[in-house]
């Protein structure tokens, strides 16, 4: 891309959204892990049409892009992203009630929402069913693509459809029947093709809930809340679990306590001595510092136990 056609893509895009496009942006602002080099273009949709323009305008000038929520599950490498960030989880937010059918009470959140707002919302209009979600960081969207879950349920247990964008800005209703979900993984069919994660984004997910009494979910929330606390260290930057466990193996965590790397450290990274399967920002990790941690780990897993763990946590940039 010329210096000209560059200078004509930030003109355009300062002319349409103001404060919220920012470039050279340090995505180390955007992500749970606290590290990350900067986004060439990082801009903050507001609606559809919004998300529309970007993706048309990444295709006419052949610009990478990629769709971030809460940054709670990536890791961007420390020179940053060349091409378009689509950040949603600030302005591209809401929740509304659709309806009753005789499933249970329907919900509707747009993608950027933040999950907790989604527990919050279901807790005081008491609908039961997303208690597990509870205390998992990111956004609607980022939940339902990473399919997040806990406390045995998942979001493949609540949503009964979503809404997508597909990358020539078709916006069209999936339902179940057109989605596959398996362990922090969905798979999203479209023309009975499944689509690659640069083909589509998440733009809302339907929730199927049931009723309970608030009180009730509450002193449910209280517990799971109170776990999470004592089981994981929310005291240090991180992504959650790194690795994905393994099928028919132990957890990650165990596997990696196992092998005595509960403490090991690289650099500003380190294997939190809480929750094995965490790796900790000690405050000054680089991207590098955590990717060589994580292939030390899945080294020595592999030497000891003879498995091979898969990182759960998305890497990206350069
Ligand atoms: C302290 C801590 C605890 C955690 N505990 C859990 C847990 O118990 N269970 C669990 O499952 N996870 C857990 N996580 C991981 C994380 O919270 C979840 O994976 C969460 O769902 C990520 O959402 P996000 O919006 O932050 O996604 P991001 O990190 O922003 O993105 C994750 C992936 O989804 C894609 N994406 C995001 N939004 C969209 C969209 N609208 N359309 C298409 N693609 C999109 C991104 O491109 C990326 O590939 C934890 C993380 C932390 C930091």
């Amino acid at each position: 891309m010329t210096a000209e056609i560059a200078t004509h893509i930030r003109q355009e895009l300062t002319r349409r959204f103001g404060d919220r496009v920012r470039f050279d942006e340090p995505m180390a602002a955007h992500t749970t892990f606290k590290v990350g080099g900067p986004a060439d273009l990082f801009v903050m949709p507001a609606n559809e049409e919004e998300i529309g323009y970007l993706l048309c305008m990444a295709r006419q000038w052949g610009l990478e892009h990629v769709v971030i929520g809460g940054g709670a599950n990536i890791l961007v490498r420390d020179r940053g992203i060349r091409g378009m960030v689509i950040a949603l989880a600030d302005h591209f937010t809401g929740i509304s009630m659709v309806d009753e059918d005789p499933g249970g009470i329907r919900m509707t959140a747009l993608a950027g929402t933040r999950l907790h707002a989604c527990c919050r919302y279901a807790m005081d209009h008491g609908l039961a069913g997303l208690n597990f979600a509870l205390g998992i960081p990111g956004s609607v969207g980022g939940a339902i693509l990473m399919n997040a879950g806990a406390s045995g349920s998942s979001m493949a247990n609540v949503i009964r459809g979503i809404r997508i964008m597909t990358a020539d800005t078709e916006v069209v209703a999936v339902g179940l029947n057109d989605l596959s979900w398996s362990y922090r993984e969905l798979s999203v069919c479209f023309l009975s093709k499944a689509l690659a994660m640069d083909e589509f984004l998440i733009l809302s997910g339907i929730f199927e809930l049931g009723p309970a009494k608030p009180e009730i979910i509450k002193a449910e929330a209280g517990e799971i809340m109170q776990y999470r606390r004592s089981t994981q260290p929310w005291d240090r930057p991180s992504a959650g679990c790194f690795f994905k466990n393994p099928l028919g193996a132990q957890s990650a965590g165990k596997l990696i306590e196992a092998a005595g790397l509960k403490g090991a450290v690289s650099g500003g990274a380190a294997v939190s001595e809480k929750h094995a399967n965490f790796i900790v920002n000690r405050g000054n990790a680089s991207a590098a510092d955590i990717i060589r941690l994580s292939e030390r780990i899945q080294e020595t897993i592999y030497h000891d136990f003879g498995v091979a763990l898969i990182p759960e946590v998305r890497i990206m940039g350069e």
